[in-house]
């Protein structure tokens, strides 16, 4: 390459690392997908070390994070918090190591394996026992005081053994937290947050740090600063120390007596990976002798005593045959990817999702592409970015679609939100998907009211609006469709009067109002005891509710402007629909036993608590003495080691539902 060219490549390719920095350490947001950031990174340090006279005291490959956010005040660091260098192969690890032996003149190297949490870099300041100061990594300089935010998690040590010390470590969202806080966001019909990572990052730099406490942040520490002054002279003894002053430190961490049994324990921990409960995204090898630390020495970005290998992504390219877009229940645009099939982390993929208009503008994502997939735990396919090198110069860019495709009417932003949405209340997807909601087990649980079913009746014409499923007893004729018969249709309209019975949250949860969640409809329903309440109920009446925001409250308000919405639901409560609250306890089967849940279900989280709540049960999110039950799905995660430590019963899903149907037959 042309000198005049590598100027070029490097502007750009700083211009787009800061860009992404910025955006990563700042506001807590992936612009792009690590893997496409690390290549970046990769090809800009390739192109200095070709051009050394290139390379500028500013370069993205010397700095250490996107800077220091002027939300919080600024702390400078004792020692510099730096970055650690990259390996992505066994070469990379064999020349780290080459490099140690060389400078220390010792083959025989001991490490320390730790894994490297996907979390944001913490350092705490004891002073006279106590926890004094918390700080950011920031630019590896100076920090920002998040000091009240770390107070509120449970987990960090807020008076130790030692008088003064400063220790480091990573705060983190684990697996099963970050699944119940998406969950929330689906049921409020809020944006899901991208991975634990930034919820991590994003909650640690809230300015009410009343958000920490609900969103149970963990942390496992790994760095005592001048640990040779506590007479202790190897990193692993660090650790030791660090674990008897009751920081949370990683059990999974092994000293290795070589470079070769270094790799062996990657292979292991690459196996392991997923079963663990949190994130993790490689291995950081470091030497464990202290002493040897200032002769092997740093460079302005990371240690050059220790390492990070990271995990390679699980990412596949395939082509991208086609983009559409689908109209959801309340009328959000979801945009989608047919790709030419291929087989990614197990399973044959065909469709992936690309979210909105913006994404695929942004990221400018074209039909014929060969595209970068990935799929990352329970998440589904997602389109990262096209590869340039085989786009065909006749690729379209892509436009935004401006009519749903459904109905063709016109679509619009609501606010400042990025989705598009359909907003005609007679569109067909539009009606059948709400249709569909109601009737889930979430929501009014009308068993036998099938999605193809739904179909079937509104394509006859008999189902058109929620209160169509409350009329079909009056249309003895559907039996008549095919393959309905006598018994079916009895089965039906008995599930549909026993949905009449339920406490109105599920009522209200069910007639979708954007942000209404079964939790908050449970808590407006609690207060208004009946239905009839809602159609006169004050923005302040709601916003003093706990857990309902202005969000909530104006979503409601403003749905009951809508006369044909008042409307629907007067005449749900004329054809009988329960519209008093119900206390839900139908028994006393597990009165006052706490419940902790964890692990896939086969069924939604909310119907185990719905489940349990009704019979007396209580639940909580933490194991601890006060326990009484563990219930497992699959890959139950840490949760179940603590149950064991603790004596709690460990009561699989399946045993549950078992146990439940014998007690209630009794
Ligand atoms: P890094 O995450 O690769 O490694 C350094 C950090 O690892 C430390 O600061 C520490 O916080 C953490 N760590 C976790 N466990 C550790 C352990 N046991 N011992 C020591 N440290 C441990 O480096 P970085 O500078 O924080 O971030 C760079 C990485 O972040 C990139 O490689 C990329 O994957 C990601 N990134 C992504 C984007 C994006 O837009 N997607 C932008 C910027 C950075």
């Amino acid at each position: 390459m042309e000198i005049k060219n590598a100027e070029h490549k490097i502007k750009v390719l700083k211009e787009k690392l800061n860009y992404y920095n910025y955006e990563y350490y700042i506001n807590n947001n992936s612009v792009v997908d690590d893997f496409i950031y690390d290549n970046n990174l990769k090809e800009l340090i390739k192109l200095e070390i070709q051009y050394p006279e290139l390379k500028s005291l500013d370069s993205p490959s010397l700095k250490v994070g996107g800077g220091v956010s002027d939300k919080f005040n600024k702390i400078k660091h004792s020692s510099p918090m730096l970055s650690l260098a990259n390996a992505f192969n066994e070469k990379d690890l064999l020349n780290f190591n080459d490099n140690v032996v060389n400078i220390i003149k010792s083959n025989n190297v001991e490490y320390v394996c730790e894994l490297k949490i996907d979390g944001v870099s913490i350092s705490l300041i004891y002073e006279n026992y106590i926890l004094k100061r918390a700080v950011t990594r920031g630019d590896g300089l100076t920090g920002e005081d998040v000091t009240e935010n770390v107070r509120k998690i449970k987990s960090i040590p807020l008076k130790i053994n030692l008088p003064s010390a400063i220790v480091r470590g990573e705060i983190y969202l684990n697996k099963n937290n970050f699944k119940k806080l998406n969950q929330i966001q689906e049921e409020n019909q809020e944006p899901l947050f991208a991975n634990p990572r930034n919820v991590a990052s994003g909650t640690l730099r809230q300015l009410d740090s009343s958000v920490v406490s609900k969103r149970s942040l963990d942390a496992f520490f790994y760095y005592l600063a001048d640990a040779r002054n506590n007479n202790v002279e190897k990193h692993n003894d660090a650790l030791k120390l660090l674990r008897d002053n009751y920081f949370p430190v990683n059990p999974n961490n092994k000293i290795c007596k070589n470079i070769h049994e270094v790799i062996t324990f990657i292979k292991e921990m690459t196996d392991k990976r997923n079963d663990l409960g949190y994130e993790i995204d490689g291995i950081v090898i470091k030497v464990n002798a202290l002493n040897y630390y200032s002769e092997i020495g740093n460079t302005a970005k990371f240690p050059k005593w220790a390492i990070a290998y990271k995990f390679p992504a699980e990412i596949v390219e395939t082509k991208l045959l086609n983009i559409f877009p689908t109209v959801g229940r309340t009328g959000k645009i979801t945009y989608n990817a047919q790709l030419e099939p291929v087989q990614l982390a197990g399973t044959t993929v065909k469709a992936a999702t690309l979210h909105n208009a913006n994404f695929i503008i942004s990221r400018d994502i074209r039909v014929n592409d060969i595209v970068y997939l990935k799929k990352a735990g329970d998440i589904i396919p997602e389109v990262i970015s096209p590869l340039l090198k085989h786009r065909i110069n006749s690729s379209q860019k892509f436009k935004e679609t401006l009519n749903c495709p459904e109905c063709k009417s016109k679509l619009e932003r609501i606010g400042s939100e990025v989705d598009q949405y359909c907003i005609n209340n007679l569109c067909k997807r539009r009606l059948l998907r709400s249709i569909e909601h109601f009737c889930s087990r979430t929501a009014m649980n009308i068993e036998g009211l099938s999605n193809q079913l739904i179909l079937k009746f509104h394509t006859n014409g008999f189902l058109n609006s929620i209160v169509d499923i409350f009329e079909l007893k009056n249309h003895p004729e559907i039996i008549n469709l095919d393959k309905l018969g006598q018994k079916s249709y009895n089965n039906l309209l008995t599930s549909i009067e026993k949905s009449k019975e339920k406490s109105p949250e599920y009522l209200l949860f069910g007639l979708g109002v954007r942000y209404v969640g079964l939790k908050s409809a449970r808590v407006i329903i609690k207060e208004v005891q009946n239905l009839n309440n809602l159609f006169t109920i004050k923005y302040d009446d709601l916003i003093n509710l706990p857990d309902i925001g202005s969000t909530i409250a104006n979503s409601l308000l403003d749905y009951f402007q809508i006369e044909s919405n008042v409307k629907q639901l007067k005449k749900l409560i004329e054809l009988g629909l329960n519209h008093k609250y119900v206390n839900q306890q139908v028994s006393d089967l597990f009165a006052n036993k706490i419940f902790v849940i964890t692990g896939t279900l086969t069924q939604s989280r909310d119907y185990y608590v719905n489940l349990i709540i009704s019979n007396g049960g209580k639940i909580s999110n933490t194991i601890s003495q006060k326990t009484n039950f563990l219930l497992t799905g699959n890959n139950p995660g840490s949760k179940i080691d603590k149950a064991k430590k603790l004596g709690v019963n460990i009561i699989e899903e399946n045993y549950f539902l078992e146990q439940l149907k014998l007690s209630k037959e009794q």
